[in-house]
């Protein structure tokens, strides 16, 4: 356990000389670092982890200290408190965890070879250097770098390199900045590089292993992403350089280093003549949600880590801001809709949940605070809500002011608050807090209630949830005047329902657009009369009443049975959302069948009843100038027609296999993962098997490599599965960033489910060692939750994790995936019978 108590209040750093010297070859790390600073004190303490500490002087006397490795830090003993300058001396080992300095692996023309990057965030900037490691303790930093270097290395950091002199790479005093957010790299690179008009250089930045025109998608967006938030927030872009550096290890998706954004492979690279429409807009999002931080972020800070929404939720918002004016035949707010929205409705709504805003000290706690769905995506969605509160002109206008009040410094959730209100006129403080401080979300009950329409709230949960009675302020967006702009009571009457329906010629909606973060149950009358004009409601509105309706299924307010009929009324839908929220409900019907059972064929039977028609209208080959919409929903439309074992899909699978044997590569990428499983899955062998994970050893393109790893996961071969599995150890093959990624598709393969699970309790201490010190240890657990669905399960899941329920970082995720697979357990032993009718009635 560190210490919780803050460095910073006893001691502030200024400026920083940090000279490090990296050897690769002995894996260690030697350097030393001057701190220039004001002691409040003449005890204070500074960060550092993993560090051999061997002298400590201040003005250029030895000084008493000790490590204290339990609570990262060394405790320094000045001769008096006042300004003071501060040098340590120390070694460190270089390791492979991922954090701090480390390298990365890769191949080049069959020899390997080594990226040194770094990874800071959120404590580990003191594995590489001794710090006042808190966001709050901001700095100038003259970087001073050496290396075992060889000719042809590059090294590039936060700020340009200033000179070489011995070996040693100088580079430019940076501005005032974190420490979490210092970054360096070198080793072999390829780059490309242009300008922005406002002449800020852009990079991107990867190993030579790629193709070269792999970086030019990344350039554009980077560049046209930089002009557009410059112009955005009214607020120059602060550096001289903005990189990005695809790192071969990375274990996070992309890390927002100030001018050094370091990011996974397949998540700034691809190849521009063949990448699927959804990949190409993921990359561009995870790229310009990263440059939103340069502001946001990087330029103001959150004080603390218990403020992380702010960072996180603003750059999940600004990423479809930036990408809808950067690409706005995209329509990336409808990838909101089937991403970000459904992710934090679903987790929302376990009892548990952390808030949006949470308190924190620990650091081990600090790093599960990285909830997807509840940092990134439910915070963009608050976000989101505010931006349709407020509008883009008051937005703009208070975040210049909030940019220029608080640059190089940090700021709180209620420093933007105050911004924004001045901007808008509303008391935005007010609205929030309901929703940041408060875990959960309410479902809003519309109902005809003695002739009056009624909306009331309630806390929505599901399984098991104790409902503590609270109530948010909640901006309805209603259809009918009637209803208030905000509904703050548990309960308001909007009037007579015959007068307003009649006055209204419509039927009566909330959350129009689906923008508010709650969702809506309509009672009998309501619904019917929304089902008998469905012809009237718009994609999303389709989308949200399927995906509604789906979470009050899940939290047993409503049966599943009733959601199949609807399913077949939506189908032939030419909207990718649509199809999205439809295919998400079919799937859930998956669990109440039994793999090969006789109710899971008549469920095949349903699936390729559901997407025949529109498998001849799109076919297998993707059409030149085909519209968004269909290139979204070709994938949907094939993945069911194979579940529902189509004869002519799996033929002509098949064949565009056989005829693409020799250049599986090529194959369209927007269908290349469902031709490669059918081939696994219904003509596999031993030796495809093996052809394919070569394959993936091969390959640099991250979006085939990720087809590979979910095709060959697909075998029905439990032999070829084990053999699988025992490439989870070998880094040559499967990366331990790509781990969980095979370990869940084998995972959720029926036919390996069990082996999987087995290698999970077995290895659990090899994997916490592995990636335990790290943010994406927890979703180990719950990529488990997503699979478990019998009773036998859920005890052994709960023999498995309830003694390791004290371990700091775990204990959230625990209980909540506990939750998670019981509550689904329930429903499946309850609704299995009705559900199964309901398919067989369904099937002509
Ligand atoms: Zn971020």
């Amino acid at each position: 356990m560190a210490e919780l108590k803050h460095f910073y209040e006893t001691f502030q750093p200024k400026h920083y000389d940090v000279y490090i010297d990296i050897d690769r070859e002995k894996k260690l790390i030697s350097g030393k670092t001057t701190i220039t600073g004001a002691a409040q004190a003449q005890e204070i303490s500074v960060h550092q982890k993993y560090l051999k500490v061997s002298a400590v002087q201040a003005g250029n006397q030895d000084v008493p200290f000790t490590t204290d490795d339990q609570a990262d830090t060394i405790r320094i003993t000045l001769p008096a408190a006042g300004d003071v300058t501060v040098a340590i001396t120390y070694t460190a080992p270089l390791t492979d965890t991922m954090m701090g300095i480390y390298p990365s692996y890769y191949q080049l023309n069959g020899e390997k070879k080594q990226l040194i990057g770094t990874q800071f965030e959120t404590n580990a900037a003191r594995q590489a250097f001794p710090c006042v490691d808190e966001p709050e303790a901001k700095a100038t930093f003259d970087l001073a770098i050496k290396f075992d270097e060889h000719p042809g290395e590059t090294i590039i950091s936060n700020m340009p390199e200033k000179s070489e002199k011995d070996g040693v790479h100088y580079f430019a005093t940076t501005v005032r900045m974190s420490t979490y957010l210092i970054a360096f790299a070198f080793g072999e690179m390829q780059s490309k590089l242009t300008k922005t008009k406002s002449g800020v250089e852009i990079g991107v930045f990867a190993t030579k292993a790629h193709q070269a025109n792999e970086l030019d998608f990344a350039l554009d967006i980077a560049k046209r992403a930089i002009e557009f938030y410059e112009d955005f927030y009214q607020t120059p872009y602060p550096l001289p350089h903005s990189y990005q550096l695809a790192l071969p290890d990375f274990s996070a998706g992309a890390m927002e280093n100030w001018g050094l954004v370091t990011y996974r492979e397949a998540l700034l690279l691809l190849d521009p003549d063949n990448t699927a429409l959804d990949t190409k807009q993921l990359v561009a999002t995870v790229i310009t949600h990263e440059l939103a931080h340069q502001w946001f972020g990087d330029l103001v800070t959150m004080k603390w880590w218990d403020d992380l929404w702010l960072n996180e939720s603003f750059a999940n918002m600004m990423e479809y801001v930036s990408v809808d004016a950067l690409q706005p035949d995209w329509h990336i707010w409808e990838t909101f809709q089937t991403s970000e929205a459904p992710a934090a409705l679903q987790r929302d709504a376990t009892d548990g949940v952390q808030s949006v805003h949470v308190d924190v000290e620990d650091p081990a706690e600090i790093d599960s605070l990285f909830d997807g769905a509840i940092v990134y995506a439910k915070g963009a969605r608050l976000l989101v809500m505010v931006r349709a509160l407020i509008g883009d002109d008051a937005l703009r206008a208070g975040l210049k002011n909030y940019f220029a009040a608080h640059q190089y410094g940090n700021a709180t959730g209620a420093d933007l608050w105050s911004a924004l209100g001045a901007a808008s006129g509303l008391d935005i403080g007010a609205i929030m807090h309901s929703w940041l401080d408060q875990p959960g979300y309410p479902v809003v009950t519309a109902a005809v209630k003695d002739g009056q329409l009624t909306l009331s709230q309630k806390q929505f949960f599901i399984g098991e949830g104790q409902d503590v009675g609270r109530q948010w302020q909640i901006p309805l967006n209603s259809n009918y005047d009637a209803a208030p702009a905000i509904m703050k009571e548990k309960e308001v009457v909007l009037g007579d329902y015959a007068k307003l329906r009649a006055a209204a010629g419509k039927p009566f909606r909330v959350n129009v657009g689906n923008n508010s973060h709650f969702i809506v149950k309509y009672d009998d009358t309501l619904m019917q009369d929304i089902l008998t004009h469905t012809d009237e409601l718009d994609d999303i509105a389709k989308l949200q009443l399927l995906q509604d309706l789906r979470l009050l299924a899940d939290g047993r307010q409503i049966s599943y049975a009733t959601l199949v009929p609807l399913l077949p009324r939506f189908a032939d839908s030419h909207a990718a959302v649509v199809n999205t929220a439809l295919y998400r409900v079919a799937s859930n019907l998956k669990r109440f069948v039994t793999p090969d059972s006789p109710e899971e064929n008549q469920l095949k039977a349903f699936y390729n009843q559901l997407s025949a028609d529109q498998l001849a209208r799109l076919g297998w080959t993707p059409k030149a100038h085909e519209s968004n919409d269909d290139q979204l929903t070709r994938p949907f439309i094939l993945s069911a027609a194979l579940y529902g074992k189509n004869g002519a899909a799996i033929a002509a699978a098949h064949d565009l296999f056989k005829a693409n044997a020799d250049k599986l590569a090529s194959l369209p990428a927007d269908i290349r993962f469902y031709v490669l499983a059918n081939e696994v899955h219904d003509f596999g062998s031993a030796d495809l098997v093996d052809e394919l994970v070569a394959a993936y050893r091969e390959t640099t393109d991250g979006s085939y490599k990720g087809d590979l790893r979910a095709a060959v996961t697909q075998t029905p071969d439990k032999a070829l599965l084990a053999k699988l599995i025992g490439l989870f150890k070998d880094p040559d093959t499967v990366k331990p960033q790509d781990l969980r990624s095979w370990f869940y598709g084998i995972l959720a393969n029926h036919h390996g489910e069990q082996a999987a699970w087995d290698w999970l309790r077995n290895n659990w201490q090899w994997l916490e060692e592995k990636v335990g010190g790290d943010m994406e240890f927890t979703t180990y657990i719950t990529v488990v939750a997503n699979v478990f669905r019998t009773r036998e399960r859920l005890n052994e899941f709960k023999a498995f994790f309830e003694p390791k329920l004290n371990t700091p970082g775990l204990t959230r995720e625990i209980q909540m995936d506990t939750k998670v697979i019981a509550s689904r357990v329930d429903l499946i032993e309850a609704e299995k019978d009705a559900v199964n009718a309901a398919v067989a009635k369904e099937i002509q």
